[in-house]
């Protein structure tokens, strides 16, 4: 992968695609962290002595009432505070008045574009990539670098519609997520999977992707209970994705030996945090009982077979992480993995946002902040993203 230290930047315009797609409430950032997560590009470019243009997407522009509620000036005065320096806005994303301020750029000047989805106002163009506007953003800039991980899986006018058309590279952030991820294709054995979330159905493509490569894939979460379904298991009323329980009987069938289901479950009767739970052994479930987290001997099975393992991928907390009461284990279990240091990659989504609020996120080897993007990495899929890089 062609990454920016392999291109000529030097004293260059520069057009690089940021992910500053951050939550905002009342126009005020809540966390930061992928405003910070581009500064080492950004850095780099300015050591370079470049003229620095920023490119970004934030939240989605379907009707004009998303356009004030998606204004990415607020992070133009954030980034302004990070870099102690001036950071210039264009409240358009297009014509005389955008073009004007780039021809006034001086070296190491830095600019921010509006949010590119203002442009899907009007026909999507952002979002369908259409080829005029990513011809149009090209021109503005000398060269391309794409630092927005998050998007990779889509082509997008402000990614693949620019790489089309000038010399174009990943960002640091991107390089460290992709040097990251490139562990699992070669993985270091034994290579464990920890697969929980709600649906089957979002995980076919990667326990296919995953099952042959890996020696063990424990599961857990809602999507445990299809599994137990396939192997006619009562599970009362918990989670089921009925469409998908003879993929799970063929899995089971095939990768016996692989397939580690839980053994004992936290079991309740309403979907709530405010009754109090059983732990039952699996075949005990009743018809009125739903199970909203694995229990505590699955919890030590999990345990045994992580103890010797070289690598270690996760995807999907383990029980209904939302409610306090059902978040021990997969706390527990994140607890097990950085006292004994495992070499672990957190996929992406919701396992994430689980050790951000545990406190563990920065102690795991990785964790991808990618969401959809990890998953299709994960599926196998290619991403449009990097191979117009490539
Ligand atoms: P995913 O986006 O596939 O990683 O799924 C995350 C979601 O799975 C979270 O919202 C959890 O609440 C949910 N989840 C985890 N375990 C269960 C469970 N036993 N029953 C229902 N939902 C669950």
């Amino acid at each position: 992968m062609k990454t920016i230290k392999d291109l000529n930047i030097k004293d260059k315009k520069v057009l690089i695609r940021c992910d500053f797609n951050v939550p905002i409430k009342d126009h005020k950032i809540i966390d930061d962290s992928r405003i910070k997560g581009a500064l080492q590009t950004i850095n780099y470019c300015l050591e370079n002595n470049c003229k620095i243009i920023l490119l970004s997407h934030l939240g989605r522009i379907k009707e004009e009432s998303d356009l004030i509620k998606n204004d990415l000036e607020p992070i133009a005065k954030r980034l302004e505070e990070l870099l102690e320096k001036k950071v210039y806005f264009s409240k358009k994303t297009r014509g005389v008045e955008l073009e004007t301020l780039i021809e006034s750029m001086k070296a190491k000047d830095i600019l921010l574009i509006q949010n590119t989805r203002y442009e899907d106002l009007e026909g999507k163009k952002e979002s369908k990539n259409d080829k005029e506007l990513g011809a149009y953003w090209a021109s503005l800039g000398d060269v391309f670098i794409n630092d927005a991980f998050g998007t990779i899986h889509r082509a997008h006018a402000s990614n693949v519609g620019i790489s089309s058309n000038i010399d174009s590279a990943v960002g640091f952030l991107i390089e460290k997520e992709l040097n990251a991820l490139n562990a699992l294709n070669c993985p270091e054995h034994p290579f464990i999977v920890i697969l929980g979330g709600a649906k089957v159905a979002d995980k076919i493509g990667v326990i296919e992707n995953l099952v042959t490569k890996a020696d063990k894939i424990l599961i857990g979460g809602g999507m445990a209970f299809t599994f137990l379904k396939a192997k006619n298991i009562e599970i009362g009323k918990s989670l089921l994705d009925e469409e998908n329980i003879s993929f799970c009987q063929n899995l089971i069938k095939n990768y016996s030996n692989k397939i580690i289901l839980p053994i004992d479950i936290a079991v309740t009767n309403n979907f709530t945090n405010d009754e109090n739970y059983r732990e039952k052994n699996i075949e005990d479930i009743e018809l009125d009982e739903m199970g909203l987290d694995i229990g505590s001997k699955t919890l030590s099975l999990f345990k045994d077979y992580l103890k010797n393992a070289k690598l270690v991928l996760w995807n999907g907390p383990l029980g209904v992480y939302e409610f306090t009461k059902y978040r021990k284990n997969t706390d527990e279990l994140l607890k097990y993995i950085v006292d004994n240091n495992l070499k672990t990659i957190l996929g992406g989504g919701d396992i994430v946002a689980s050790a951000t609020t545990a406190g563990f996120k920065d102690k795991v080897y990785h964790a991808s902040t990618g969401g959809g993007a990890t998953l299709e990495y994960l599926e196998g899929k290619k991403l449009p993203g990097l191979e117009s890089i490539k």
